[in-house]
Formats: C-alpha cells, structure tokens, sequence
C-alpha cells in the first residue's frame, strides 16, 4: 500500500491536499508549492513555508550529536 504524500502545511488549514506528482518522483502542492520528494531524503523543498521553517530553525550540523554523545 502506497501512502500519497501530503503538504504538512495545507492539511492544517484546509483538510487533505494530495500532492500532485510532477513525473519524476517529486511531488508538489499545487495550492502553495510545497515539493515532496519522499524517494530523496536530503532534498530541501524552497516553498515559501519550508524555507521560513529553516530560518527560524537552522539545521544543525551532524557532528553535534556525535561531540553531545561523548561522556567524559
Ligand atoms: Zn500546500
Ligand atoms: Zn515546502
């Protein structure tokens, strides 16, 4: 069973809005632009929602947690 991917920032205003897939494993919003791309796991969407979502909360680098992890 497929699970159809679904904007995140849609759902919470109007109820489900399926993306529509775009050909080439991407899928896209067609009310606000949001892009899943559920087979690529480091693609960043650059809607308007996503790229306010990274500014108020940066990623944080991948060493992070590996420096947090040692216990001296
Ligand atoms: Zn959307
Ligand atoms: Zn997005």
């Amino acid at each position: 069973m497929v699970e159809e991917p679904r904007c995140p920032y849609c759902v919470l205003i109007d109820h489900f809005m399926l993306l529509s897939p775009t050909g080439d494993g991407r899928f896209v919003c067609m009310k606000c632009g949001h892009v899943a791309f559920p087979e690529n796991k480091i693609f960043q969407c650059l809607c308007s929602h996503c790229s306010a979502m990274r500014a108020f909360e940066p990623a944080k680098p991948r060493f992070w947690s590996a420096q947090k992890s040692v216990n001296w």
